[in-house]
This record gives structure tokens, sequence and C-alpha cells, in this order.
């Protein structure tokens, strides 16, 4: 596209993702931000004979900073972002379907965080991508965000801002260097390294992983809710979606819990009351699964009102750029990221309070929808 043809991450230079990694590192005017998703936590430190499912954001933060990236952060944090910018969609789909959809709203309304996914819809069911969200993924959200924050500082100090993101996943590398995703011709994330090159930088480093001391996330992004944490695991977006929507109190937040959609199966169903509302959702992981759901919607055997796809199985913890693992590893993988959200100060995306910031005060005022949303197939 026409992008690509500025877009350093272009095909051709994905296999040089680290290389360029490490030369960003090294130059001395260049600013490199880096973004952990959720899953990275929970699986690294399997690599240094840490147990699986142990959260250690703490360590990866440290590592990060001792290899030279300047600023750190969780893209839990945009996962928040992702929460609130969807429910309100899923809330205006409630309302006004049958205005804004085609085929008289006969369709979910379709997560759209995972890149695998998405170009599935795209080359599979192009009818359909009227139904996906029109959420960029948290990776892209925060890319946006992290390169408009730091322009005025950049500016100032002849500083160019590097965006790097670490994550479980290989499709978001294509992501990254999709033209959507670039903005007078630069891309909002310009690295993405799987949690296995990030082993190889940490190796290569060689420091032990295991005795590195947990740090802390940078200001001002460094408070994220549980509900943003969850996202690396199937159901999560979906929980996290959920929450937003029903009512603030600690009851609602149990029933949704236990209301089905946790729990690694290929496909959930499930049915959620909000007030006087039943909202009846589907959960899928595997693009097989994803397949043979859309064929029951579209054949009218099943009607939903919500549904999140993840490409992988089990969600991203069990990505392709993470450590290889069987499905002992993954749900213990799957444990750590729900203990993580249960000891979580906030557990609402809308809660957190950095993120009212933003919307009220900082960048996101009246830029919510250029910075956080794409129209796929455009
Ligand atoms: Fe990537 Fe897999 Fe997660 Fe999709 S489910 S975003 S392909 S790791």
């Amino acid at each position: 596209g026409q992008c690509a043809a500025v877009c350093p991450t272009a095909a051709i230079t994905i296999k040089k993702d680290l290389k360029g990694v490490w030369q960003a590192l090294y130059a001395p005017n260049k600013r490199v931000v880096v973004q952990i998703a959720p899953a990275v936590r929970v699986a690294i430190g399997e690599e240094f004979g840490i147990a699986p499912g142990k959260n250690t954001i703490g360590k990866i933060y440290t590592a990060l900073r001792m290899l030279g990236f300047d600023t750190v952060f969780d893209t839990s944090f945009s996962a928040d972002l992702t929460v609130i910018e969807e429910a309100n969609e899923l809330v205006y789909k409630l309302e006004n379907g049958e205005k804004k959809y085609p085929q008289g709203n006969t369709m979910p309304l379709f997560t759209s965080c995972c890149p695998a996914w998405v170009r599935f819809v795209e080359t599979k069911y192009p009818e359909l991508l009227p139904y996906v969200s029109t959420c960029k993924s948290p990776m892209e959200m925060f890319g946006a965000v992290l390169k408009e924050y730091y322009k005025p500082a950049d500016a100032e100090a002849g500083m160019e801002t590097i965006s790097v993101a670490v994550m479980p996943c290989v499709a978001k590398k294509y992501e990254a260097a999709r033209d959507e995703f670039c903005r007078n011709g630069v891309p909002d994330v310009d690295y993405v390294i799987t949690t296995k090159e990030l082993i190889l930088m940490i190796k290569e480093l060689g420091v032990q992983f295991q005795e590195i001391e947990p740090s802390a996330p940078d200001m001002p992004f460094s408070i994220n809710s549980g509900a943003g944490v969850i996202f690396g695991v199937t159901g999560g977006v979906m929980e996290a979606a959920l929450r937003h929507v029903a009512a603030k109190n600690n009851e609602t937040l149990r029933e949704i819990e236990y209301s089905g959609v946790r729990g690694l199966e290929g496909t959930k169903i499930a049915e959620i009351s909000l007030g006087d509302k039943t909202l009846r959702v589907g959960v899928v992981n595997g693009l097989g699964n994803a397949d043979t759901l859309i064929r029951k919607l579209q054949r009218g055997e099943e009607k939903l009102d919500f549904v999140e796809v993840m490409a992988c199985p089990y969600g991203c913890i069990g990505g392709a750029g993470q450590p290889f693992g069987y499905r002992s590893v993954k749900e213990d993988r799957a444990q750590g990221m729900y203990k993580a959200d249960k000891s979580a100060i906030v557990k609402r995306s809308c809660d957190n309070p950095t993120l009212i910031n933003l919307y009220e005060n900082g960048i996101l005022k009246e830029r919510s929808h250029e910075l956080l949303h794409v129209h796929y197939g455009k």
C-alpha cells in the first residue's frame, strides 16, 4: 500500500526487528519507549526457571531499562482504553442497532484486538466487517497515544520517539506494518518483538533474569485496571467489557466472573443479565471455532449480541511468540492473569484515574475517535 513504501516496518524488514531495536537503543537522539502486553508477564519466566503463570512484570520493566529503553509501559493501560471504547460501541449497537447495522442487525458485535482474526474476516467473511468493532487493538491505541504524547518534548529536544511493543504474537508484526496504523508515513508502533525475542535480548545482556529486582512502570501511564490485564486470556476482553457495561458493585463483578466467560474451552456461550436486559455473548479461541460459530450465526441457529474472538488456542497466553508450553502450562498462565486481576486495586477500566485524566484534559480530549479507532476495508 501507499504507506508501506515509506514504512520502515514493511514485510521485508520484519525479520530485522531485533536489529532495528538494538540500533535504536544505541542511537543518541532517539527516545525508545516500550509497551509490554499482558500475556508476556506470565510466560517469559519459564525460560529462566520460573514457574509458568508467575507474574514477572516488575522484572521485565527492570530488564528493559537495563537494555537501554527510556520509558517502560504496560499495554494493560491501553487495554483499559479499548474496554471503554468497545463497551460504548456495544451499548450504542444495542440501542441503535437496527438503524446502524445492515441486515437488520442480525450479527453480533465482534472484538477487533486480534490481528489474525481481523485478517481472517477480511479474507473469508468480508461481509462481516461492518460488525467488527472499530476499536484499534490496545497495542495500536497505545502506539498512537505515545507518539502524540512525546511530540512536543521531542520537537523541543530534537529527538525522535521510537515505539517498541513486546507481544506474545507474531501477527502483531504484520498489524504494526498495516497502512491503517501509519500516520504521515510514520508507523505508530515501529517495532514489535515477541516474548521469545525479548528472551534473546535478555540472554544477550547476560543478566540472571530470575535475580533481577522488580520495578514499576513509568509515569504518566503507570496505572492500569485488572480488567486491562485479563485481556491476555480467552474471555478476558469480554469480561472486561461486561464489567464496564454492568453496574458498579462487587456483586455484579462476581456474577460476571461466574457467568461462564472464563475457562479455556474453544467456544463458550453465556448469558448475562444487566439490569432489565439479558446479553447473550460468545467467546471463541481458534479460527476453526470462529468459523463454526459464524456459520451457525449465518444459518440463524445462534443469535448473539457480542462475540470475542482470539485466533490462538486459549488466547494470547498461547500466542505463537510465547515459549512453547503444553496445556497445563497454559492453564497456569491463565491463572496468573486472573491472579494479577485479583490483586489489582482498580478492577474496572473506567475507574482508572490516569485514563479519566487523558480523556478530560489530555490528548484524548476531542481526539479519541482519530487516535483510537480504525476502519478496516476502506
Ligand atoms: Fe496474537 Fe494470538 Fe493474541 Fe491474536 S490471539 S493477538 S494472534 S497472540
